[in-house]
């Protein structure tokens, strides 16, 4: 099942998508009712599928992109935040923080939209508490995450996390493609297999640090081919059963 937030006529519904059609619902996170006649997905515009009240990141969960920054492997996910105010949903723009900023990074990751409220969550238990998955862009100010000893500016910036175009509620996690291309061309090519620790041991993880709340998400981390993008780059996030999410980076007005 697709899950998304839309508005049409300047009213903001979520959204359930069948055969290229949007039902509006109430919270799926209460239960899917599809309401009404269906609109056609191209008269609405799509917008962030959640509004997460936090976005918990993992860092260096593939052991390639660990390599490829010269790190040695976590014994345990090593987590950070970034906060809601960056979230944007598909074709929303990447403004570029040229003002503090000269090296801004695409990072193509898995997405998890927590369901219910999460705490001391077993392994075994972590999928009952996860609504879906969506494609998710890790923007970064790579500079500043060297530069700084926190994350949280680097990471943190308004548009820096990129969400959508939907949830995607029935896809394996474990074997998921995740691609990504800069202006059309491909930078990243991975098998969820190859994370570090699984999207279930994350959420089981996390929830034993802070209490998860629907619609929070997790970030579950970047392969290997991290780059750079510039004003004017178009950057899409694909992930096989999920969708393309595409935004393009502009200049800070
Ligand atoms: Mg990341």
């Amino acid at each position: 099942m697709k899950l998304c937030r839309f508005s049409f006529n300047n009213k903001v519904s979520y959204g359930v998508i069948e055969e290229g059609a949007v039902y509006e619902t109430d919270s799926p996170f209460s239960g899917v009712v599809k309401k009404g006649e269906g609109r056609r997905l191209e008269d609405v515009r799509l917008l962030a599928p959640v509004e997460p009240s936090k976005i918990v990141a993992i860092g260096l969960n593939y052991r390639a992109h660990a390599a490829e920054f010269g790190k040695a492997l976590p014994e345990e996910p090593m987590i950070f935040m970034k906060p809601s105010t960056a979230v944007i949903g598909p074709e929303d723009e990447i403004v570029y923080p040229s003002h503090m900023s000269h090296r801004v990074d695409y990072e193509g990751e898995l997405g998890v939209v927590i369901g219910k409220r999460a705490k001391d969550v077993r392994v075994e238990d972590a999928a009952s508490f996860i609504l879906g998955y969506t494609c998710f862009n890790d923007v970064t100010a790579r500079d500043l995450q060297g530069k700084d000893v926190q994350f949280t500016r680097a990471k943190g910036f308004d548009t820096f996390a990129c969400v959508g175009p939907w949830i995607e509620t029935g896809i394996n996690p474990l074997d998921a493609r995740i691609e990504t291309y800069l202006n059309g061309e491909k930078k990243q090519d991975t098998s969820t297999h190859d994370m570090i620790f699984d999207v279930f041991k994350i959420v089981s993880f996390v929830s034993h640090v802070m209490t998860l709340l629907p619609g929070d998400m997790i970030a579950t981390g970047t392969p290997p081919g991290v780059g750079k993008m510039k004003p004017g780059n178009i950057v899409e996030v694909r992930i096989s059963g999920i969708g393309t999410l595409k935004n393009i980076v502009v200049e800070r007005a």
